[in-house]
Parts: C-alpha cells; sequence; structure tokens
C-alpha cells in the first residue's frame, strides 16, 4: 500500500494567490512608489498555465502567450517570480530559457517554491530599487 505523504504541500494556485493578497494587504502601504494610480501594488499574473481546451490554447498562442514566462511580473523592479509548490515541482527547459533571456537584459528572475519566498523576493528587491527619491528621506531619519 502506498503511503499518504505526512505533510500537505499546498497548490502552486494557493501560494501564488497568497502572494497576491500579500500584495493587497501589505505591499500597496508598504511601497506607494511601486503602485499604479488606483493604488493598487503594480504586480500582475502571466496567464499561461492552467487547463484549457485546444481551441482556447491556440486562440492564446495566436495572440502571443508563451510557454515558459514566468507566473508573476513586478515591472517596478523588474522582477519575475516563477512560483512552484513548495516540494515536488521542476523548471521546464521552456522556463530556463526564458530566465536565462531575462536574466541576460538585466532582469531579476526568482524561481520560488511557495509563497514565502515569492514575498522574500520582492522585499529584497525593493531594497535595491529604492522606490522612493532620497529626498523623500530628508529629515525623517
Ligand atoms: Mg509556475
Amino acid at each position: 500500500m502506498r503511503r499518504r505523504a505526512l505533510t500537505f504541500v499546498p497548490l502552486e494556485h494557493d501560494e501564488q494567490a497568497a502572494v497576491i493578497e500579500w500584495c493587497r494587504d501589505y505591499a500597496r502601504f508598504r511601497w506607494p512608489g511601486l503602485c499604479l494610480p488606483n493604488g493598487d501594488f503594480a504586480i500582475y499574473a502571466v496567464p499561461n498555465g492552467g487547463d484549457r481546451n485546444k481551441a482556447v490554447a491556440a486562440r492564446l498562442k495566436a495572440e502571443g502567450v508563451n510557454s515558459g514566462v514566468p507566473d508573476l511580473h513586478v515591472p517596478g523592479l523588474r522582477l519575475w517570480i516563477e512560483m512552484k509548490r513548495v516540494k515536488g515541482s521542476v523548471t521546464s527547459d521552456a522556463q530556463k530559457g526564458w530566465h536565462e533571456y531575462l536574466r541576460r537584459i538585466g532582469d531579476t528572475v526568482v524561481v520560488a517554491k511557495g509563497a514565502a519566498e515569492a514575498i522574500r523576493a520582492i522585499t529584497s528587491a525593493t531594497t535595491l530599487h529604492e522606490p522612493w527619491p532620497r529626498t523623500y528621506f530628508k529629515g525623517k531619519r
């Protein structure tokens, strides 16, 4: 008999949704310089995965959807995040090709195993790309 895994491994969907929730609940207040005019944190998902029938897949491909593009993009940080489950996910060759290309043009690519790693990637990228002008801090510290 096959033994069941002792620990529950959340789906990639749930990990990614947790990152987006953190952006909505925290990041938009913490880094206003990385927000859209409406106040939303500027992050978006690339819809290149998931179940879809052949006709829909062909339409999306015609429109430019490309397999291997990382799951999340934070344009203000030039940061791309490939979401993975905490355990048991592999990076495909198409993904590796995109990562290599994006790094070559100077962007940052992080393969995040779980929401915590993705959140850590966003947080540390913000320290490299100071979202506020230096003058903002004059007299504040
Ligand atoms: Mg993924």
